[in-house]
């Protein structure tokens, strides 16, 4: 039906139908992008009591307008769903920022400065504490202690890079977590070596950083909860209203909890539990503890999340065939056998499983074991996901709608920066590297998105990312060729990533997602209409508004007030 009828058909309803019961809120003469199937444009939405009573023409809305009705004129701007970010790690990174932030510096010069800033503001504490750095600062992604002593001479130095699969130590951290030339590698972990001597050299990947981790001061559950508080209130000014919390453990499920108890969770959350590495499919009796003890507090805590293997750029993900460089293949996390094992349990007792896997053979090795836990236990609603999903095979692209898994990109990582075209690009060669994020090629293939930031990974604004997945361009420099464009997608569908996709992988379709009747009141204005600006523009549209459950969790000071009707 074209827009003209579809309006017709609102106006000649609501001219005989009864006056509705006067409503809470109205927003009008906006451009509102409803994201139904249809994918409707609407004026005019009216919110009661927290649920859309009505989408439709500016004329219709009147009839939901009593004396205590507030509204809010919008003036052309544009209305969307909240966005939903299907992978983000709030209270780590919410932690991270009050600690010594380094995330977002593009030069070794600005790094070393802000590092010896945190070192002169924090002299008294035990430890220097941060993260954030740019794995393509350094040669091999390989920073060395010696740069770290002289910046933090005095206090041990334990720095988390940004992806959070790496670290970067002093010698006296080194020393604390009993690292020397002799100290074996622990599973799933690599101590980065001078190639002569044998000497650690500073960097620690993956399991290899728990070493020094554990001697860390422990935080307290206030520490997580304000770290939480912090990433909620960015969430919420970037339009984010539902979320998956892509990796926790007690301490994190603490500062959910006692945010739902303050009333200060103001985002939908569902909380991917962490699956020990070092264990087997006998842990899942623990998780389904977990889950029960959380939900009492009113926490979804229904998902597992697997690590199948690492990263790329420092060899730890797991390849088809070897790297160029490093020769080898990358180790998956669990044995195939294991990994069957453990899927086909936490289906089995109805977890949702979120995965990680970045290199083909993680991808690859993920789907083998969903497919054999659907032959084991049955079809049954799972939306099992797979985020990052960084370098595919093209048989694998097939398989995810087939066996009904969703593939949630972080769509910001898909363009040429120096992680790619210094990191990963050599490590594959070209033939491969045409697999690198292949999002247009899982949509064509019917498979359900979704997208996430992955912060404090990266950026969390959504919009940064929506910007990517349509130009696969640097959003700092626009000009130039796009990387795989055949890559790109539409707006529509990264926009649907980011609000139905996100509500289907966390099952709740039903309240949220789109702007429809009958649906929470999860509501966000931008200042302009995405359809109208440059494409490159994207990243410098600012949210003004965001309601959850039509509460304001987020208002642009530059946004004016609702008015009372009269
Ligand atoms: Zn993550």
């Amino acid at each position: 039906m074209k827009k003209a009828q579809l309006l017709a058909l609102s106006v000649g309803l609501a001219a005989c139908e009864p006056k509705a019961p006067p409503a809470d809120l109205v927003l009008r003469t906006g451009r509102i992008y409803t994201l139904d199937d249809a994918r409707t444009w609407a004026e005019a939405l009216a919110i009661d009591d927290g649920r859309i009573v009505f989408v439709g023409p500016n004329a219709g809305v009147d009839a939901f307008v009593g004396p205590e009705t507030r509204f809010v004129d919008l003036e052309g701007k544009m209305v969307l769903p909240g966005f939903h970010d299907s992978h983000v790690h709030p209270v780590s990174g919410g932690v991270e920022l009050g600690q010594c932030n380094l995330n977002g510096l593009s030069t070794r010069e600005g790094l070393f400065a802000a590092i010896e800033e945190c070192a002169a503001r924090t002299p008294d504490e035990e430890w220097l504490v941060g993260g954030g750095w740019d794995l393509p600062l350094f040669p091999g992604a390989s920073p060395h202690r010696s740069e770290l002593d002289r910046l933090s001479p005095d206090q041990p130095a334990y720095l988390s890079s940004a992806d959070g699969h790496s670290t970067w130590v002093n010698s006296r951290a080194l020393d604390i977590g009993g690292i020397d030339a002799t100290t074996p590698d622990p599973p799933n972990g690599r101590i980065e070596r001078d190639p002569k001597t044998g000497e650690p050299t500073g960097t620690l990947r993956e399991s290899a950083s728990a070493l020094v981790s554990k001697h860390l001061p422990p935080l307290g559950p206030e520490d997580y909860a304000e770290g939480l508080k912090r990433a909620l209130r960015m969430a919420n000014g970037f339009g984010i209203t539902s979320l998956i919390e892509a990796s926790a453990r007690d301490r994190t499920l603490e500062a959910y909890a006692a945010l739902a108890r303050s009333g200060e969770l103001t985002a939908r959350v569902r909380v991917s539990l962490t699956v020990d590495e070092s264990k087997d499919e006998s842990q899942v009796d623990e998780l389904v503890e977990m889950r029960a003890r959380y939900q009492a507090e009113g926490i979804r805590a229904d998902a597992a999340k697997i690590f199948a293997d690492g990263v790329i750029e420092s060899g730890t993900a797991a390849l088809l065939e070897p790297y160029v460089d490093f020769g080898h293949r990358g180790e998956l996390n669990f044995k195939q056998e294991v990994l069957n094992r453990l899927v086909a349990r936490l289906d089995k007792e109805g977890f949702q499983i979120h995965v990680h896997a970045i290199g083909d053979r993680a991808i690859r090795a993920s789907l083998d074991a969903f497919e054999k836990a659907r032959a084991a236990n049955g079809p049954r609603d799972s939306r099992h996901h797979i985020s990052h999903i960084e370098l595919f095979h093209p048989d694998d692209i097939p398989r995810f709608r087939s066996l009904g898994v969703v593939a949630n990109f972080q769509p910001l990582w898909a363009f040429a920066d120096t992680y790619i075209t210094d990191l990963t690009e050599p490590q594959l060669g070209p033939e491969r590297s045409r697999w690198l994020y292949p999002i247009k090629s899982l949509k064509d293939s019917g498979a359900v998105l979704a997208a996430g930031s992955d912060w404090s990974v990266s950026s969390m604004n959504p919009l940064d990312a929506v910007q990517v997945a349509v130009t696969r361009r640097d959003l700092r420099a626009p000009e130039g060729p796009s990387w795989i464009p055949e890559e790109r997608v539409d707006l529509d569908t990264i926009l649907a990533a980011y609000s139905r996709g996100g509500a289907y992988v966390q099952h709740q379709e039903a309240l949220t997602g789109s702007l429809e009747v009958g649906k929470r009141a999860d509501v966000i204005v931008l200042e302009k209409n995405l359809f109208e600006v440059p494409e490159t523009e994207f990243h410098r549209v600012k949210v003004l508004l965001t309601l959850l459950d039509g509460n304001e969790v987020f208002r642009d000071a530059s946004f004016p007030p609702n008015r009372q009707s009269n």
